[in-house]
């Protein structure tokens, strides 16, 4: 526990739940776009009959596991079996049990730097030995991970956010997805290939997943952002031997997710139409909010900051070269009503000052525009 903290945007979540703070902060999806209709009439469905409020499998419902493999089949060569999918309270538990199951004490592991926190947290928790690569705008620096390889390195897994990164929203490109992939057979790592962003594309799709490249990767998905966080239903794609190493972990932790947020996601992942459709919804107006952040941020900050391209996913991020320190930033911004996560959430030796993550998807562009507002006025004060 002496290695734990508490993870900084769980913590601001709280503080920024005030009704007058436009929230950069969070990485959600709007309330006003969660299917709230259909996801009512598929849990209605579900509560037809009390076997929805039963105990179910470890491993998930079978039925989901099922609709599960087949939307992973079409991302790659090969066929997904029901035995290679496991599905998790959210992507977050896969990460926190593949842990448990792959990392022993002192193991290294490599993440990207900056990291998703919530993959630092598992892997700290576990007291693995942390190896940082740096990220640029092709994604995880492939290279930098051969070098430490060269030097002598044996990490036992490689962890990335490969599309739409957070915090970065880069996208790691098609050959570094092979490169990483040729270097994980070579040296007999794994990689853990988490991908809750990758059907939020606002610009074409991104690049096949990197498991499509090799059986070394588990693919870590979720509904959290494509139908609602509070279903927790995540998932992993990952060999027969590790879904079911899991699934003993899993007994242990929990026993199995709930059946009636299971049954009703099987319901609405099933109607590809309407999944489709959902989707598209989705992409259209996230799409939107993210040319309407560009937009204010070219107006308000000029030269000062510059925003990453945003190919989807939910967030920007806003890189200050005027010295500006963020921590600092952050506090005047909450005085003018505004939060967003400073770069140093994501730092794995606590450095980025210059770095901010900013959601775009909870607000509409009118409240973004007022937002980048109150949050250059911080910026000026
Ligand atoms: N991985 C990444 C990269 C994330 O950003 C998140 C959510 N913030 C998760 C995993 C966990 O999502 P969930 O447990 O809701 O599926």
């Amino acid at each position: 526990m002496a290695a734990l903290r508490s993870s900084a945007i769980r913590d601001l979540l709280a503080v920024t739940a005030r009704p007058d703070v436009i929230g950069l902060a969070g990485g959600l999806p709007d309330p006003d776009l969660v299917p709230l209709d259909r996801i009512r009439a598929a849990t209605v469905r579900a509560l037809e009959s009390a076997d929805s409020l039963q105990y179910t499998e470890t491993a998930g419902l079978l039925a989901l596991r099922e609709v599960i493999a087949r939307r992973e089949s079409a991302l790659r060569p090969r066929p997904v079996t029901t035995a290679e999918v496991a599905v998790t309270h959210g992507s977050q538990q896969a990460l926190s049990l593949l842990a448990q199951v792959l990392v022993d004490p002192g193991a290294t592991v490599v993440v990207e730097e900056p990291a998703y926190p919530g993959a630092l947290q598992v892997l700290r928790a576990t007291q693995a030995r942390i190896m940082t690569v740096p990220l640029d705008a092709d994604g995880m620096r492939t290279d930098r991970i051969a070098d430490l390889l060269a030097a002598g390195e044996r990490p036992v897994l490689v962890h990335t956010v490969s599309t739409f990164h957070n915090p970065r929203g880069v996208t790691m490109s098609a050959s570094r997805r092979r490169e990483l992939t040729t270097l994980a057979e070579r040296f007999g790592f794994l990689v853990v290939e988490d991908d809750p962003y990758g059907e939020l594309h606002y610009a074409g799709p991104p690049p096949e997943p990197i498991a499509a490249h090799s059986d070394r990767v588990i693919r870590l998905s979720s509904v959290s952002k494509t139908l609602a966080p509070a279903l927790r239903v995540g998932w992993m794609v990952a060999p027969r031997e590790i879904c079911a190493a899991v699934e003993l972990a899993k007994q242990g932790a929990d026993l199995c997710d709930s059946r009636l947020a299971q049954e009703t996601v099987t319901e609405l992942l099933a109607d590809e139409q309407w999944m489709t459709g959902h989707l598209q919804d989705l992409r259209a107006e996230y799409g939107r909010r993210a040319d309407a952040l560009r937009r204010a941020v070219e107006r308000e900050f000029g030269d000062c900051a510059t925003l990453s391209r945003i190919g989807g996913g939910m967030f920007g991020w806003l890189e200050f070269q005027d010295g500006t320190d963020t921590d600092a930033l952050l506090s005047a911004a909450l005085d003018h009503s505004v939060a967003f996560v400073p770069g140093s959430a994501f730092a794995v030796d606590g450095q980025d000052r210059a770095g901010a993550r900013l959601c775009f998807t909870t607000n509409t562009p009118a409240r973004l525009d007022d937002a980048v507002g109150r949050l250059a006025a911080a910026h000026s004060r």
